[in-house]
């Protein structure tokens, strides 16, 4: 029998879950685990990969891949994309709902919840007769940053450089 008692609630959660699925808590899975909860980011599973990797060197793109998989199961994770092609992953456990804004130019991600859009989406669905499981809202434009520094560039002022990458970098098209 595991010891559960001196375990967060995420990985007792994780725990029941490996368990279901007759797999064994391991200690990479619990690495995984640990740094994905660290990490307030939209990580894609290279993203967490990455962070993996300098705790533990042994660890394979592919465990990350399929325990990233596990922790949506589990309902600790969330599966996010936000055009680039790639799945970003964010926290899901006991975390509200959210949606988000991308700029395109700076790959700024703003989170927002609002009720109302949330209970618009709900009667939608509701008069196609339609059963949610899961809404995934993103609004592509650009942030107040870049809009700052485009309108700039228009007033034939030299345009302050745009960041190229943000923190997890992710370009979007
Ligand atoms: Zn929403
Ligand atoms: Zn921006
Ligand atoms: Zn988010």
């Amino acid at each position: 029998m595991e010891n559960t008692s001196e375990m967060t609630e995420e990985q007792q959660v994780f725990l029941k879950h490996i368990q279901q699925k007759c797999l064994k808590r391991t200690s990479q899975r619990d690495l995984i685990l640990d740094v994905f909860l660290r990490t307030e980011e939209h990580l894609s599973s290279e993203d967490l990969y990455r962070l993996v990797k300098q705790e533990d060197p042994s660890i394979g793109q592919t465990t990350v891949y399929r325990t990233l998989k596990l922790l949506s199961e589990a309902g600790l994770a969330r599966e996010v994309r936000f055009g680039d092609g790639r799945t970003h992953y964010e926290h899901n456990y006991k975390h509200q709902h959210h949606d988000h804004m991308i700029c395109s130019e700076c790959g700024k991600i703003i989170e927002f919840f609002s009720a109302e859009l949330e209970a618009i989406q709900d009667a939608m669905a509701a008069k196609h007769k339609f059963e949610v499981t899961q809404h995934l809202l993103r609004i592509i434009g650009l942030c107040s940053d870049c809009r700052r520094v485009k309108k700039l560039a228009i007033k034939g002022e030299p345009a302050p450089q745009l960041r190229s990458k943000v923190a997890g970098g992710r370009s979007i098209r």
